[in-house]
């Protein structure tokens, strides 16, 4: 089954690329990257963007953000091979700029198709991009830590939804040299198993 939905990831992954999504990131980008972990996990987690340590390595969140989020991981007895981790926007933007509206739109479709293959019971959106692009509305400063319920529509079964429940947290990047953030996204994560637990 694990095998099956990697072979259907590598398929996706593959098509952003037969596809030419987002050229000019590309271009600049030493490679794209695509997601790292379970393809089978319950709790898939998205950020925003590669930055320069993950642009290099191809694998996301393996800077300073990715260690302090390899803590928060162990705390609640998870590693990083019993989740599932990508990006919205899935090329390095310059100098690590936010990501801007076209490119998230871009990429979205094949987020979804993860989401897809993937079925996770939870996805953790880190920071206010990969939230917003679930929840346009939500204030991530006012909702953080809240589980909400989301429908999205199914490419490959049209008619179909797949039912998630999004967990919008802040970014660990954000919260690294700020201390009450630090505080609130470590009390958040703590939050995860019992979340996990009442879904099931
Ligand atoms: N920040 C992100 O949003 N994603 C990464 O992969 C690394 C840092």
């Amino acid at each position: 089954m694990t095998d099956d939905k990697q072979a259907k990831l590598d398929d996706i992954k593959a098509q952003i690329l037969k596809d030419k999504v987002c050229p000019e990131l590309a271009e600049q980008a030493t490679q794209l990257v695509f997601g790292d972990g379970n393809a089978s996990a319950e709790i898939v987690f998205i950020g925003e963007a590669p930055g320069k340590n993950e642009d290099l390595k191809g694998i996301p969140f393996v800077g300073a953000a990715g260690h302090f989020l390899d803590e928060m991981l162990e705390m609640i007895d998870l590693k990083r091979p019993d989740i599932y981790i990508t990006n919205i926007v899935k090329y390095r933007p310059p100098n690590n700029r936010d990501p801007y509206p076209e490119e998230k739109k871009a990429f979205l479709p094949y987020l979804q198709s993860q989401l897809e293959v993937i079925q996770p019971k939870v996805v953790v959106t880190l920071g206010r991009h990969a939230t917003n692009c679930f929840l346009p509305d939500l204030q991530i400063s006012k909702a953080h830590g809240q589980p909400k319920r989301v429908k999205l529509s199914l490419k490959e079964h049209k008619g179909d939804v797949l039912e998630v429940v999004i967990l919008p947290l802040f970014h660990p990047a954000a919260a690294l040299y700020n201390g009450s953030m630090r505080q609130t996204l470590i009390d958040d994560f703590a939050r995860i198993p019992l979340i996990i637990q009442k879904i099931q």
